[in-house]
């Protein structure tokens, strides 16, 4: 039991500020022999972390995790202030009671300290009395006996009845859930809507109140039964499992724990510009790498033969792609391996492999027919505007290359990869080539063709090889073995970098690294505000495949579903029964966890050659998205069906894009609601994307007929700026920081919180570190981002306060240009 001695004491006392009253009540610590002096210093870093007034005028200053090394033995100090001092704006504190707990034996002084809070009368008395032992015997009274009595008196108002689920959870560590710990427990369980119930024992807390988690008295060992109901209880089940498992103190640590800043490598030399493709640093050597050539004559020697050859060779290549999905699915996980999937669904297209053949007679040859049909198919992918599809086209020559090696006469040897650390730099590379690279040789690399979206990119992200795309013939030309610096972040090749241009390299992949390992391990923690506000981190996603990796990265649902990628690469649009299957599987990967199913979006630059789209002199400002639905209703109503089948099983909203006008939202509406009844499903939560002008415009008329918004910058700055997204000029002045879009996004929250509805931003300045901060201060609640880039945001966001993110939105707000927006 804690030993409360007059000496830890202090009456009367007349302090003027909150740090004044911790250093005193440290003082009184340390005088006690109770710690080191430095774990003063210890207690007011952690006041600066989080407050620790408890309520009722009591407050309970203590130090950092990581200092407890600095106490000598368990101990606590009073001291009171009569006059009160300010904690808090509008809150005073007369009773400082100082903490330091090497283990579990103060868990009954704080067990005694919450029922004295429930006691105005006794507080009142402690703040006035003249008598230490009045102190003393109040906080030291109860015996061990007694404090379990505390835990079974504990809030057991509470029913368990019809809750929904529950986890059960340890609490480690040698001090149980004392004042730190429920601390992190009950600010995390208060950023979640759903209501919490903590049982332990047959007592029962309310998880969001501080007092009533310390009132429980668990020990360390104690299983607690966590019951969460609500809109969002399986997240906050998921967040506070996740912080127990970390260990609650841990967890508040590595939370607080700064991660160190983001190098910007700025070096004196020149650099190569390109797109940045996947994110790291490399140093190493340049290397020149050249791929396969085959050779091949046009006519056949045995014509008769060739259409089995070429049939053969298709077969081998699908068996060959079913070792490499298998390889690098056990590497990288299912959602990196799903490519190879693809490209084996591509060499099923019964239409490639019979238009090749038609063209056979009379004397042609396979390879010859084989390359002019893959050719023609990644062609009419490459001419398209929209960079994911042009970069479907890589994949088609990629698969058109494996088969092609099979029915070649003669292979022409590309360079062999290195078996040493190197950047790599090629015309081009195919998903093949790279997921054949090992990542300790291949430290980088740089193409001089390519797209930032390609399944080359994809893949290097997974390998984690830094990747710099499309900086043009220039790097074909550079001398191979020439120490060189490669930024994945920033799309740069710097190929004669000085001595100091080295040495800042070296050290900024030193610090990028820790900051990496940090935000990884932290990447299961809610997006917690300093000042305790929680920002939704969910997860842009294309595939059931995608949905397991957005997990795995800390995403905590799905913000955008793109359905559109189930549209692609085949030749008739998906059954209502393929439909259902692939949003049923999400909702089982999500496990309670949102899905936000946006409805087709296809039209503008997205174009599917089987749903024979008009031609349109101006597509983007044609039959797109929702518009595009209402013209081929059998369409919309099969994906809705399947849509609102799926939300059985699951917690899944729907999203329309492209509206412009509310008789838009309406007639979707409308299709929704029919198919609803004829389904007779329950009603699910209906939003619209805000990526069109007039949706800003209008804002409060849509808020008031939708649940959500989910703005999407990347159409909203395109439409704003009247630039198109993929222009080969103009794309890169399409900044979605850009003063007009930040406002627009700004108008869009007013009108939503005027009508208590929230907003989310889908668009892929989310994913950009500073684009994620300026969203949370303009009052975003959800931010749905690329995978790869959650675990950044993050903790990010946890580095940061809401005020602070709010007066930098309102700065942003008042910038001319987005040049002035990036320079805050
Ligand atoms: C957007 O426009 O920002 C968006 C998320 O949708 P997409 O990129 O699919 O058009
Ligand atoms: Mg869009």
């Amino acid at each position: 039991m804690v030993q409360l001695g007059d000496e830890s004491v202090c009456l009367k006392a007349s302090v003027r500020s909150k740090s004044e009253a911790i250093r005193k009540v440290g003082e009184l610590l340390a005088q006690s022999g109770h710690i080191e002096t430095g774990y003063v210093d210890s207690m007011m870093r952690r006041e600066k972390q989080a407050n620790t007034y408890l309520g009722n005028g009591i407050a309970i200053p203590h130090g950092q995790p990581q200092d407890r090394d600095l106490i000598r033995k368990t101990g606590i100090a009073v001291v009171q202030i009569p006059d009160g001092v300010e904690w808090n704006p509008g809150e005073r504190v007369c009773l400082v009671v100082g903490i330091a707990a090497k283990s579990d034996e103060h868990l009954q002084i704080l067990t005694n300290l919450t029922h004295v809070l429930d006691d105005k009368a006794t507080v009142e008395q402690l703040t006035h009395t003249d008598d230490p032992e009045a102190i003393i015997e109040r906080l030291t009274r109860q015996s061990a006996g007694a404090a379990a009595e505390n835990r079974k008196s504990a809030n057991t108002s509470l029913s368990p009845q019809d809750w929904g689920p529950f986890v059960d959870l340890t609490i480690e560590g040698d001090a149980g859930l004392h004042a730190r710990p429920a601390t992190v427990f009950a600010t995390i369980a208060k950023s979640f809507k759903a209501e919490i119930q903590v049982h332990h024992g047959a007592a029962i807390a309310n998880g969001k109140s501080l007092i009533a988690l310390l009132k429980l008295g668990v020990e360390p060992g104690s299983t607690l039964r966590v019951r969460a109901r609500g809109q969002d209880a399986a997240q906050a089940l998921q967040a506070l499992q996740a912080a127990v498992k970390a260990g609650l103190e841990a967890a508040e640590a590595a939370a607080t724990e700064p991660a160190p800043p983001r190098p910007q490598l700025v070096l004196e030399t020149e650099a190569i510009a390109g797109m940045a493709a996947s994110p790291g640093l490399a140093i190493a050597p340049l290397y020149a790498y050249k791929q396969d050539r085959f050779r091949y004559s046009d006519t056949a020697n045995n014509p008769g033969n060739e259409a089995h050859r070429l049939r053969a060779a298709v077969d081998a290549a699908k068996a060959e792609l079913a070792d490499v999905y298998q390889t690098v699915k056990d590497r990288s996980g299912a959602g990196k391996a799903a490519i190879f999937q693809a490209h084996q669904e591509l060499l099923d297209d019964p239409e490639l492999l019979a238009t090749a053949i038609a063209m056979l007679p009379p004397n042609r040859s396979a390879p010859a027919v084989w390359q002019d049909t893959i050719e023609e198919r990644a062609k009419s992918l490459a001419t398209l505007n929209d960079p994911l599809l042009a970069s479907r086209a890589a994949d088609i020559r990629d698969v058109g290359q494996r088969v092609l090696k099979r029915l070649a006469d003669h292979v022409e040897r590309g360079t062999a990869l290195p078996d040493y650390p190197v950047i790599l730099m090629a015309d081009d590379l195919t998903p093949s080539d790279t997921a054949s690279f090992d990542p300790d040789n291949i430290q980088g690399f740089c193409t001089a063709k390519g797209g930032a979206t390609s399944h080359t990119a994809i893949m290097a992200q997974s390998l984690n090889i830094p990747a710099v795309v499309g900086a043009g013939t220039t790097v074909l030309d550079l001398v191979p073995g020439k120490e060189a610096v490669l930024d994945g972040d920033r799309g740069k090749l710097y190929p004669h970098p000085s001595d100091a241009d080295l040495a800042k390299a070296r050290l900024a992949e030193q610090e990028r690294r820790t900051r990496h390992d940090v935000e990884w391990h932290t990447r299961y923690q809610p997006a917690l505000t300093s000042d305790g506000h929680r920002i939704e981190v969910v997860a842009n996603i294309g595939t059931p495949e995608d949905a397991e990796q957005a997990i795995n990265a800390g995403g905590e649902g799905v913000g955008l579903l793109r359905t559109e990628f189930l549209f692609l690469n085949r030749l008739a649009p998906p059954t209502e029964a393929e439909q259902f299957a692939a949003y049923h599987q999400i909702t089982q990967v999500l496990n309670g966890l949102p899905l936000t199913i946006r409805t087709l979006d296809i039209g503008g630059d997205k174009v599917v050659p089987y749903l024979k789209q008009p031609k349109e002199d101006n597509p983007f400002l044609g039959l797109r998205g929702v518009r595009f639905c209402f013209e081929q209703p059998e369409l919309f109503v099969t994906q809705l069906r399947a849509i609102l089948r799926a939300a059985s099983a699951g917690y899944v909203r729907v999203m329309f894009p492209m509206i412009a006008t509310l008789e838009d939202l309406r007639q979707a509406k409308g299709i929704v609601e029919s198919v609803r009844s004829q389904l007779n499903a329950p009603p699910i939560e209906i939003g619209m994307m805000v990526e069109v002008p007039s949706a800003v415009l209008l804002a409060p008329e849509f808020a008031q007929e939708v649940d959500f918004f989910s703005v999407g910058t990347n159409d909203l700055t395109q439409y704003l700026l009247a630039m198109d997204r993929g222009h080969p000029v103009l794309a890169k002045h399409a900044d979605a920081l850009h003063p007009a879009v930040l406002r627009a996004i700004y108008q869009t929250v007013q009108a939503a919180k005027q009508y208590d509805k929230w907003v989310g931003v889908c668009g892929g300045v989310a994913s950009d570190p500073l684009g994620a901060l300026l969203l949370a201060g303009l009052g975003v609640q959800e931010l749905s981002l690329s995978l790869p880039s959650i675990p950044a945001v993050k903790a990010q966001l946890r580095a940061q306060s809401l005020k602070r993110m709010q007066k930098l939105a309102q700065q942003a707000l008042t910038c001319g240009t987005a040049a002035e927006v990036r320079q805050l």
